[in-house]
């Protein structure tokens, strides 16, 4: 553990009294457990953010979350201003921050969110509290999204998650703060600072009053289609609600989505869209629970008997898949879309992951940091037990490979969102968009087709039987049984309890 050092950084005059509110993956203003704790007790409080080099480094981690975050903070900011508060930025490892912070001030209690992140937070969090235990300072960690820490099966969780999602939001209020606010040792680095500022506008915009633009606008309009157009890569740019990056950084809560879902004028006349949606949020828990009670699903099989299973990892096949230069389409749309807007649907993940692992036989631990590098909703919990779903390690859940050509013909028949993404084959006609590998010289002359689009980098159909039939043979591996009884012991729950949010 690193140390403050007092000789090498300035310190305020006094030891002023003061509670500290640690930001994680809850930068929003409203529905906030820890700053309602905050503002009840008689000693003033400072709001921090630590951006962590070794975070930043970790493999996970994109410019874009990090530009999300900060100007997340910059919402937050300007909204807290009239009351004399700002959310402290830091760039230093969190004990290190604790550390300085402890030596500063006298901490009395710090709140925040538990944090479900991978093991490297984990360890951190041990860390931070180890260091607060020396200087007596209280740590109080609310539960998150009706994710509950500690518990060995999920047999009363579905009830639980029922009662938060439907308990009503915190409404919280903030004070004037008569605090003058101190320089710390620990600001963002210049270059950073720039490169945090300078957020691309095809990204969606980060804050509290976005998210709830895109669920308000979800709700009264585009909401209307979601079960029809969900599968479909350019239609579910609207008509899904789009509020992952959101709920991913705390700019929103799953109960006050869930409210607000629930209690639109529009719910009994979109029923079925809308009653799906809502599906999706307690999935969004579902999933974070499970990473809560094992998080080192980020770096091994959920079914441990998959971690012997061979793959060719050609290095080849990951770049091409990694550039969106595979020679498939709709898998190089998909990747080129995710680079510039950092979403696609649940469909085109789902098969990109199914190509990777299954088509390429590429280790699932091999694309699994790359992609969640690209979404902007990067979210641990959900990311690394949704990519093994697909990329079938869990050995419980059914197999599915997703046939990329099949994808397009049955989700973007006319090739509008291919052509939208890969330019090579703006001018491709449309009937022969889906395989233009298949396109014969004669048609080639007929139609004058020119190109530069490159070949598959595979053969789809003798890849595609190989992965089934290495991937079913797998699963009957006793190893692979004897797992999937100790997940499903621990993390399924009966059908009964599951559903009775609508
Ligand atoms: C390989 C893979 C990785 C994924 N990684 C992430 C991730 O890092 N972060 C993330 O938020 N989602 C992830 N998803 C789930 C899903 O694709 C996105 O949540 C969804 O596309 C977000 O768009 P939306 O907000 O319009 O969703 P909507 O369909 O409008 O649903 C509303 C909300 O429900 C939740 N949700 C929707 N689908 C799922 C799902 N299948 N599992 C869990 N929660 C869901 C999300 O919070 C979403 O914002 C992943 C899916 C796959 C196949």
């Amino acid at each position: 553990m690193t140390k403050h050092n007092a000789k090498t950084q300035p310190t305020p005059p006094s030891r002023e009294a003061i509670n500290i509110v640690w930001l994680k993956r809850d930068l929003r203003l409203q529905d906030h457990e820890p700053f309602l704790r905050a503002e009840q007790s008689s000693i003033d409080y400072l709001p921090i953010y630590i951006f962590e080099p070794s975070a930043l480094r970790h493999p996970d981690s994109a410019l874009r979350h990090q530009q999300f975050v900060y100007h997340s903070i910059g919402a937050m900011n300007a909204q807290l201003t009239p009351y004399h508060r700002n959310v402290e930025v830091f760039y230093a490892e969190a004990v290190e921050v604790f550390s300085y912070l402890c030596d500063a001030f006298h901490i009395n209690e710090v709140f925040s969110y538990q944090e479900s992140g991978i093991r490297a937070t984990w360890e951190r969090d041990k860390a931070v509290l180890q260091l607060l235990n020396q200087y007596s300072a209280t740590w109080h960690e609310f539960q998150n999204n009706g994710v509950i820490r500690g518990i060995s099966d999920r047999k009363l969780w579905d009830a639980k998650w029922y009662g938060y999602a439907g308990s009503k939001a915190i409404e919280n209020a903030y004070t004037t703060s008569n605090r003058k606010p101190n320089a710390h040792p620990f600001p963002l680095p210049e270059t950073l600072q720039t490169r945090l500022e300078n957020y691309p506008s095809t990204f969606q915009k980060a804050g509290e009053k976005f998210a709830w633009k895109y669920l308000e606008s979800f709700c009264s309009d585009r909401g209307k289609n979601y079960s029809r157009h969900i599968s479909k890569p350019l239609e579910s740019r609207t008509s899904c609600a789009r509020i992952s990056p959101y709920l991913a950084w705390g700019n929103l809560s799953i109960r006050q989505a869930v409210a607000l879902v629930k209690l639109h004028p529009n719910y009994e006349n979109h029923k079925r869209s809308f009653n799906g949606m809502l599906t999706r949020l307690k999935w969004h828990c579902h999933f974070i629970q499970k990473f809560e009670m094992e998080c080192d699903y980020e770096t091994r099989c959920v079914n441990r008997g998959y971690e012997s299973m061979p793959y060719t990892n050609d290095d080849h096949l990951i770049e091409a898949w990694k550039s969106g230069t595979t020679g498939f389409p709709m898998v190089d749309a998909c990747m080129r879309c995710l680079n510039h807007t950092g979403w696609v649907n649940f469909r085109m993940r789902a098969m990109l992951v199914s190509v990777f692992c299954h088509h390429f036989d590429c280790d699932w631990k091999l694309g699994t940091y790359h992609l969640a590098q690209l979404f902007l909703d990067y979210e641990p919990g959900i990311h690394y037990t949704q990519f093994q779903m697909q990329a079938g390690t869990t050995g419980v859940n059914t197999i599915r490979m997703y046939n990329p050509v099949k994808q397009s013909k049955d989700h973007d028949p006319e090739g509008v969102f291919i052509k939208q993404w890969v330019e090579e084959l703006r001018e491709f006609p449309t009937q022969f968009i889906h395989e233009p590998w298949a396109v014969s010289t004669l048609e080639k002359q007929l139609y004058g087709i020119e190109t530069t689009y490159l070949d598959p980098v595979i053969n789809l159909e003798e890849c595609g039987k190989n992965a089934r039939s290495k991937i079913w043979g797998y699963r009957k591996h006793a190893s692979v049984k004897q797992e999937s009884v100790r997940i499903v012991m621990k993390h399924t729950r009966n059908k009964a309890s599951r559903n009775s949010l609508k």
